[in-house]
């Protein structure tokens, strides 16, 4: 296996899909349970990004990007949560 980053990597090209700071976001491994942040993930890349779970090593995340698209596939994650910003939690007052 190549060297890695960790989740940080991340920031700017999500930064670009997601409205919040989705380094933070919790995610939940599919192949072992491993609950943790998007930020101490270990990140792989040279033709496309590939997540993996630090604990188990399995694919969690790609994303890959064109001109004029981000495609990412979530494969090995069970769940993610994400916090709500001040914006949103007024958002959802009805
Ligand atoms: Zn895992």
């Amino acid at each position: 296996m190549s060297s890695h980053v960790d989740g940080n990597a991340l920031a700017g090209t999500l930064s670009e899909v997601f409205r919040t700071d989705m380094t933070t976001a919790v995610c939940c491994c599919d192949g072992c349970g491993e609950t943790t942040t998007l930020a101490s993930e270990m990140v792989y890349g040279t033709h496309g990004i590939v997540v993996r779970c630090r604990s188990c090593d399995d694919v969690l995340i790609t994303l890959v990007e064109t001109p004029d698209r981000v495609v990412l596939s979530f494969p090995g994650v069970s769940s993610m949560s994400v916090e709500r910003g001040p914006d949103a939690q007024s958002e959802g007052e009805y």
